[in-house]
């Protein structure tokens, strides 16, 4: 299914049986595909970008990744096969759900997600995951995207806002557009100076989006007196340079 302009998620069943272990919310999938012209099959890890109670399918919510700008490259491999080629009745290996960043829904202290671009994926299984199983916890959701088409959840989101009011969203838009009047709450680039404003207690922080994204907002709340411990990330390219 579409999701944005970039993103499009996977529904995946076991081949088979029936049931489906649940997983922890913000803990991925590895998977592994056999692409013609590749002399080896291609391993990759996605998030779980969906949550309920009873696990009915494993979501995967994939980016196409384009080259990067200026740069004569391929495309991405596996986001692009992913997109071109696999669809309904395909075949795909994967391993059980793994990871460590996830959130911890009996911790008393409020929760902060905070997302730019596809690293709205384990947010999306963080914020439904609390909403159905903690609702009286506090939550901020807050993402940034170019426009309304480069937003993928909002309205899966906005709904949840509706279903729990202890869920406090907050869409900023960098290049919003006349059809998105109404839909977000700031314009720019989501930045500490936003998450001040927005959580004025103490809370614990999740992290995911672009790297420089991650980069400012994680020194900016350390600047603020924010403890490490109490600060988590999810890096989705290479590994993150520590911010000293
Ligand atoms: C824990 C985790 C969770 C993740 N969750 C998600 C998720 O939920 N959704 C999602 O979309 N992604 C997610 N990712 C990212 C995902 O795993 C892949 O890294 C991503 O899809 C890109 O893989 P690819 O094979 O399409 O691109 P690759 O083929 O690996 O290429 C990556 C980029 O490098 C460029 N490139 C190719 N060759 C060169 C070159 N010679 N020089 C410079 N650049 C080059 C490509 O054009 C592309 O832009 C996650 C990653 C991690 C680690």
């Amino acid at each position: 299914m579409k999701e944005s302009e970039e993103i499009i998620s996977f529904y995946l069943k076991f081949e088979d049986k029936e049931e489906i272990p649940n997983f922890q919310p913000g803990q991925f999938l590895t998977i592994k595909l056999d692409i013609p012209g590749q002399d080896k099959p291609i391993v990759r890890t996605y998030s779980l970008s969906d949550y309920s109670e009873k696990c009915e399918y494993y979501r995967l919510s994939i980016k196409g990744e384009p080259a990067p700008n200026g740069l004569d490259v391929m495309p991405g491999i596996a986001s692009n096969f992913m997109h071109a080629r696999i669809q309904e009745g395909s075949v795909i290996l994967a391993k059980p759900p793994n990871g460590k960043f996830v959130l911890d829904m009996q911790k008393s202290i409020p929760t902060v997600l905070i997302s730019n671009g596809v690293g709205i994926t384990p947010m999306i299984s963080m914020v439904k995951a609390c909403t159905l199983v903690n609702p009286t916890h506090p939550i901020w959701f807050v993402h940034g995207a170019r426009d309304g088409n480069f937003h993928a959840f909002r309205d899966e989101v906005t709904e949840l806002a509706g279903q729990n009011p202890n869920l406090n969203v907050h869409f900023r838009y960098s290049r919003s557009t006349p059809e998105d009047t109404g839909k977000y709450q700031s314009v720019g680039y989501v930045d500490a100076a936003l998450i001040q404003e927005l959580v004025r207690q103490e809370a614990e922080y999740f992290l995911c989006g672009s790297p420089s994204f991650m980069q400012s907002i994680i020194q900016g709340l350390k600047e603020s007196g924010v403890p490490d411990s109490r600060v988590f990330f999810e890096s989705f390219g290479k590994p993150m340079k520590s911010v000293s």
